[in-house]
């Protein structure tokens, strides 16, 4: 069985590090606002190429903490709009929401599934104050055509980089792309806790301030609380494993890349959308994504042959009965990517027999469908 993520051998792979890093961080004494925290965002701000980081406890606390600390700072009002991908996880909406501020949805560009620079234009009224855009899959949204729209608007770019840690942008890293963004270490993402954890990237030392106080109930000094805030810590644990996986963040996107041109390589099926594998690292696929309006049978022939897939994903945001206010919008990119979208097994240690494996199984579908 050639399973969609396999974490236990990705995070064996990392031993005996990571049982070292855990039992030292057991035997310290000391697991929130300690030296691993304090090493983790240091290195990350560097890798990322910013001024700033701020661990916290998950990507939607990430997020929601960017939109309430500009609030607090008087550069948003509540009922403000925020400018969001219609295809996105819900995390990314829910995180404008929180805050009090107002998701305004935005269609993708078929090709990329990413935010259509083209159509932000047309959305923007007197009360937008930011684009979100999220880097869906792995790959970096169109940047410089949405530097356009948002400089001739004053807007601010806050990224959604959950599924994109090292991807690039001409030489830029995704963190750096924008004016403030959040991460997610979800196990799963490219680099990933062994459990909850998130941060904040942003070059804006006032904004990043803000966040560590109301990331911190409020708190500018100890049982000080000049503003609402909440509670979401990175611990010690999590980020002393992510001291140890960090280091390997290059190599394994790398590699991610490289399966992905296998697959390409392989999978020789007519009527099937496959991604675009570019040198720039502009793609880091957190997500491997096939395109096929066949999915669901494509899906069960696969399950059938052994191979595990997901898709990302099967409800759009508009049509989830908690945002039923979005439900009347027309949005066809969006429905037809979550339509068609599979994701194949997508791993750095997948090895070419499973490759092979799932572009075989793919392959023979087509062929038993288009005859
Ligand atoms: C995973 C993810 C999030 C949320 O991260 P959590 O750490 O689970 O809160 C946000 N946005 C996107 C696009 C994601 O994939």
């Amino acid at each position: 069985m050639v399973k969609y993520l396999d974490l236990q051998k990705i995070n064996a792979s990392f031993e005996p590090e990571l049982t070292e890093a855990v039992e030292r961080t057991v035997k310290s004494g000391w697991y929130l606002f300690g030296a691993e925290v304090e090493e983790f965002e240091r290195r990350f701000a560097r890798y990322c190429g910013v001024g700033h980081c701020v661990g916290v406890g998950n990507g939607l606390d990430a997020l929601t903490l960017i939109f309430m600390s500009y609030i607090s700072l008087g550069r948003m009002q509540r009922g403000d709009e925020v400018i969001v991908p219609a295809n996105t996880y819900i995390a990314s909406i829910l995180a404008v929401l929180r805050a009090g501020l107002k998701p305004v949805f935005c269609e993708p560009e078929w090709e990329t599934c990413n935010i259509d620079a083209n159509k932000i234009e047309t959305l923007v009224t007197s009360r937008t104050k930011a684009v979100m855009v999220v880097h869906l899959y792995g790959r970096v949204c169109q940047m410089d055509a949405i530097y356009k729209t948002v400089s001739q608007h004053g807007l601010y770019i806050v990224e959604d980089c959950a599924q994109a840690h090292g991807a690039m942008y001409k030489g830029t890293k995704a963190g750096a792309l924008g004016n403030a963004a959040g991460f997610s270490f979800y196990p799963g993402k490219n680099l990933g806790a062994l459990g909850d954890a998130g941060a904040v990237t942003t070059d804006d030392g006032e904004l990043a301030e803000r966040i560590r106080a109301l990331a911190n109930y409020g708190s500018s000094a100890k049982y000080v609380h000049p503003y609402i805030g909440i509670n979401s810590r990175m611990d010690e644990i999590q980020a002393a494993v992510l001291n140890v996986k960090l280091g390997r963040l290059d190599a394994d996107n790398n590699r991610r890349r490289e399966v992905a041109r296998q697959y390409v390589e392989k999978i020789n099926a007519k009527g099937l959308l496959l991604p675009m594998v570019d040198e720039e690292q502009a793609h880091v696929f957190h997500i491997f994504t096939v395109f096929t309006p066949l999915r669901d049978r494509l899906q069960a022939f696969l399950k059938a042959r052994d191979v595990q897939t997901l898709i990302h994903y099967p409800i759009p945001p508009h049509r989830q009965k908690s945002l039923q206010d979005y439900a009347t919008l027309s949005l066809p990119v969006t429905e037809r990517i979550y339509r068609e979208e599979l994701s194949l097994p997508m791993s750095p240690l997948l090895t070419e027999e499973e490759i092979s494996q799932v572009a075989d199984a793919v392959n023979s579908f087509f062929v038993s469908v288009n005859g």
